[in-house]
């Protein structure tokens, strides 16, 4: 993988867009990217961003990112700024195009006034319950409301009252008048404005106590913004005659065209923004940015990068049918990245110390290892090794299992980049865990075969003198099923346990000392890892982003 995200495949709303442009029907393409501020992004959102900005950018067209702002209870200025943040991160740039959907109240409200104005809108008296019962099923009708018929001077009066904060919550709304016998419910005269009162908006404050639903708001702030085609999850599908029906009674600049894709479900995790406030402030995860979580905060904490993120989006590609995503795949995309551009480093994360009794005691030497197995751009590195080393304690068993090529007593291994070690003597403490090897090194083997023999295994180590003391948190997968919650349970219940695990007495080569927040590199045979925000020079903090392999769910993850 190069470190430019993969080029966009082709799609069905790709061909409709280049139709468009071909037929003249557009001279430029204009989509958007349209987050309610009411959580933070997460990778589902990045499928989105990577079509919308995406689309726009490889047809010379343009993307504007729209906070759909219309229902202030659960929104929040901190949200705003870790939207723009994360879309930025992944690459993308709406230059000036940053649009408030509340920016629009004012229009808003004159659109609803004109429909009033042509008998297309009506102030009802019906309580939420009320219109709920009255909208009907899928297999009855509904029924008109008794307020349907009001004279449009009366229905102007009182809509101007509403926003003049005359009517308490629930009293009133405002609703198309379309049709209560549709098939379509979402024609069945639908809501239009609700009052709110004390709230305070994150964009508007006190201005209004009259907030337009998400239905009629999004079409005409589709058009204001001349957006060509207005691109959503097939949850909307339904919502499309709606959609169309307001943009035919208002007098917009423009008729957008709403086009519905599948949203991307993946394995392993949730991704509704209510279970990801649920986990965040029931405490399961450590904040929104939680390297466990499918947000974009969290698996940039995890390591994940934009590049790796974007060629997953490319990947899952744009259709219109529902299914769900292996995890594998997004971790797949990410390992490629890392396995091409990642510098390699020896870590040990459960140290078992090694004394190599034939050294020379004070003596310390370099040997000189490669950053990049394939990749000699990225230089090479000397490392320390001295009399004392650390070895992985699972890469040393006393009785091996059958296969085993790595340290036994009496048999040999070579330490990567150095020399070839035999195990003499194994001490261990009072519980018979072995806590120290004493060891023989063949002082010919730098860098060449011993003599006439023949070591297969090859691991990692660290000078102890020089080794680097780290805590290194390893994750996993936050659930352990494919479907948290699948058959009406509680999602909670499938938490993984072992999410999250903590190392802190771990060894690595002195190059990491310096490594900064955010860098990543290979741990060789061991996975990748990032360095973490909560690290110091004094306590690195290293976060697993991925395994060297995909052996998830093979009992050794
Ligand atoms: P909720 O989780 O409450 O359903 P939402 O995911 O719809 O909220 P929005 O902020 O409204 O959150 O989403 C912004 C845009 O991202 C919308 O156009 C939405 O369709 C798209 N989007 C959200 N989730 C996904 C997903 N899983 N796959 C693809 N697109 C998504
Ligand atoms: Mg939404």
């Amino acid at each position: 993988m190069t470190d430019a995200p993969e080029s966009p495949r082709t799609h069905f709303i790709r061909q409709i867009a280049e139709a468009d442009l071909a037929s003249g029907k557009h001279d430029r393409i204009v989509t958007r990217f349209p987050p309610e501020p009411n959580g933070y992004l997460h990778i589902g959102h990045a499928k989105s961003i990577v079509l919308n900005f995406g689309l726009a950018e490889s047809l010379g067209g343009v993307c504007n990112l729209r906070f759909d702002d219309t229902n202030p209870h659960k929104e929040s200025p901190e949200f705003v700024t870790a939207i723009q943040n994360d879309v930025r991160w992944l690459g993308f740039d709406w230059g000036e195009r940053l649009y408030f959907a509340s920016d629009y109240f004012e229009q808003l409200y004159g659109f609803a006034i004109e429909l009033i104005e042509k008998g297309l809108a009506y102030v009802c008296d019906l309580s939420a319950a009320e219109i709920r019962a009255y909208r009907g099923t899928l297999t009855e009708p509904g029924r008109n409301s008794p307020w349907r018929e009001r004279s449009v001077a009366e229905n102007l009066d009182l809509f101007k009252r509403m926003r003049a904060g005359e009517f308490p919550d629930g009293a009133r709304t405002l609703r198309a008048k379309i049709d209560m016998a549709s098939p379509n419910i979402n024609l069945r005269d639908p809501v239009l404005y609700r009052i709110k009162h004390g709230v305070v908006h994150h964009q508007t404050g006190t201005a209004w106590c009259l907030y337009p639903t998400y239905d009629y708001t999004h079409p005409i702030s589709d058009a204001l913004e001349g957006v060509t085609h207005s691109l959503c999850t097939l949850e909307f599908e339904d919502h499309r005659p709606l959609y169309d029906w307001v943009l035919a009674h208002v007098s917009v600049p423009s008729r957008p065209r709403q086009i519905e894709f599948s949203r991307l479900n993946l394995e392993y995790t949730v991704m509704s923004k209510r279970r990801l406030t649920e986990l965040v402030s029931e405490g399961h995860v450590d904040g929104w940015d939680d390297p466990r979580l499918p947000t974009l905060a969290g698996l940039r904490r995890r390591g994940y990068t934009p590049v790796a993120i974007r060629t997953f989006c490319e990947r899952i590609g744009i259709t219109k049918s529902d299914n769900r995503v292996e995890m594998a795949m997004l971790e797949n995309a990410i390992r490629e990245h890392l396995d091409a551009h990642a510098p390699r480093r020896l870590a040990v994360l459960n140290p078992l110390r090694v004394v190599l009794t034939n050294y020379p005691k004070g003596q310390t030497e370099y040997v000189e290892l490669a950053n990049h197995p394939k990749d000699p751009t990225l230089g090479t590195r000397l490392l320390p090794f001295g009399r004392e080393v650390y070895i992985d304690r699972s890469d040393f068993e006393e009785t091996p299992p059958k296969g085993f090529k790595r340290l036994v007593p009496g048999g040999e291994v070579r330490l990567r980049g150095a020399y070839v070690i035999r195990c003499d003597e194994v001490i261990k403490n009072a519980d018979g865990e072995p806590v120290e090897l004493r060891c023989w090194v063949d002082l010919d083997t730098l860098g060449k075969d011993p003599e006439g023999r023949k070591v297969k295994g090859v691991i990692q180590w660290v000078a102890v003198e020089h080794a680097v003391s780290a805590e290194v948190r390893l994750y996993d997968r936050l659930f352990k099923v494919p479907m948290p919650g699948a058959g009406g349970s509680d999602y909670r219940a499938d938490l993984n346990p072992q999410s999250k695990r903590v190392v802190t007495g771990a060894r690595l080569e002195p190059s990491l000392r310096d490594a900064r927040p955010g860098e990543r590199f290979q741990f060789e045979r061991e996975g990748y890892f990032v360095v973490d925000p909560d690290s110091t020079p004094e306590r690195p903090v290293f976060n697993l982003t991925v395994g060297l392999r995909d052996t998830w769910g093979k009992g050794q993850s």
